[in-house]
């Protein structure tokens, strides 16, 4: 995906999580999306951390812990199950995302819920290793 479709991408998500936002709060239990996008949306933040995507949407809530390789993901509860609030996001946002495949931060800011695309576990490691990039251009 061109970092020109990704950007569009995240501005067509910001307006769909305005839209969600404001059907969960005037409708609440109507549309189970709008829902858990008003639930996620009362612990986010927009921050700028000076990435060219725009500001990030952090997570203020609990996270995986501040230690070890998988640190520092949002975690949130969702029917009694603690699930990952990026991949939460993307889900009512864009529909279905196969198990098997990770939201990479462009951002590299684990706390944003926003900046994600996903990838495979080897292409998101390839990423890390620093032989892709990463740095979205507009
Ligand atoms: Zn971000």
């Amino acid at each position: 995906m061109s970092g020109h479709t990704t950007r569009l991408r995240w501005l067509a998500a910001a307006n769909s999580i305005q839209l969600l936002v404001n059907t969960g709060e005037r409708y609440p239990g109507l549309d189970r999306r709008a829902d858990v996008v008003v639930k996620i949306m009362s612990q986010v933040q927009l921050v700028d951390r000076g990435f060219d995507g725009g500001a990030c949407y952090e997570w203020q809530g609990p996270t995986s812990g501040s230690a070890g390789r998988g640190h520092s993901y949002p975690r949130m509860n969702l029917d009694s199950q603690t699930v990952a609030v990026h991949r939460a996001l993307w889900v009512c946002l864009h529909g279905y995302l196969p198990g098997k495949k990770q939201l990479d931060h462009l951002c590299k800011n684990r706390r944003c819920v926003l900046h994600c695309e996903p990838v495979t576990h080897k292409e998101n490691q390839r990423r890390r290793d620093g032989k892709a990039p990463r740095k979205v251009k507009i």
